[in-house]
């Protein structure tokens, strides 16, 4: 057995319930959660700062040469530092949002966040949560899961999150969405989605290896009791990691 310790990938578009699922596999089986949706929104809000238009690649990257990004994981989340300061709040704003999922489809953008994350990750102990865990940052990382759920369903999450804590993805990784017409929420989970699968690197999709769990009509303790099942045999048959 190797040195390293369990590294669990979850992936899988917005609105899936990931990011919950995430933070309840950690506590459960004590391991760092990373959610490196976050370092792509911090950084987000840096170019939205300095003005630097989310499209244009050449300038951001140049951003990124002066960026410093980090994740602390805590058992209520991620603390997000973006130069040292922390953004935690900030990053979940509907603007940084849109601003995150365009400039996570430049390739500079992309594998500098991946080498972070490698980073990170390359103890183990960690589960950790994003759409190309599985297929690039940790291609072989001991269990990989991709979590969907229809359109429909996540864009129906996402609107809810506005009145409270009732579906797999309430206060998770909550986009702010309050105040939104439920189309107008569909329509940007929608462009979202379309921009992750068809990026030139490193489009969402699910590793060959992955289990695919499609959460459309399952509760979040239906979808934990499959998971810490797979997680259990897993660490059976290893002994421990
Ligand atoms: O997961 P979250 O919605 O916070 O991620 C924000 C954006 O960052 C996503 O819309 C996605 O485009 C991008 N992202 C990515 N690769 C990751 C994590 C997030 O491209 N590993």
């Amino acid at each position: 057995m190797s040195e390293r310790r369990l590294i669990i990938a979850i992936d899988g578009p917005a609105g899936a319930g990931k990011s919950t699922v995430a933070r309840h596999l950690a506590a459960h089986f004590g391991l760092l959660n990373l959610e490196t949706g976050a370092m792509y929104r911090a950084f987000a809000l840096k170019a939205l700062r300095c003005r630097i238009d989310p499209d244009d690649s050449e300038g951001l990257h140049q951003l990124a040469a002066s960026t410093d990004i980090a994740l602390e994981p805590t058992r209520a989340g991620n603390r997000v530092l973006l130069d040292g300061a922390e953004v935690t709040d900030l990053i979940r704003d509907a603007e940084v949002t849109q601003a995150a999922s365009r400039v996570s489809v430049h390739p500079a953008i992309r594998s500098w966040m991946v080498d972070l994350q490698r980073e990170m990750g390359k103890a183990g102990g960690v589960v950790m949560e994003g759409r190309d865990i599985g297929t690039v940052v940790f291609p072989d990382a001991d269990i990989k899961f991709f979590l969907d759920a229809s359109p429909e369903a996540r864009s129906q999450r996402r609107y809810e999150q506005a009145a409270g804590p009732i579906s797999i993805t309430a206060s998770s990784d909550g986009s702010q969405e309050n105040g939104k017409a439920q189309d107008e929420v569909t329509r940007e989970l929608h462009e979202r989605d379309e921009r992750d699968r068809n990026r030139a690197q490193s489009p969402l999709r699910p590793a060959p290896d992955a289990i695919v769990i499609d959460s459309t009509s399952l509760t979040l303790e239906q979808v934990l009791d499959r998971i810490e099942s797979v997680v259990n045999e897993k660490l059976a048959r290893a002994g421990s990691y």
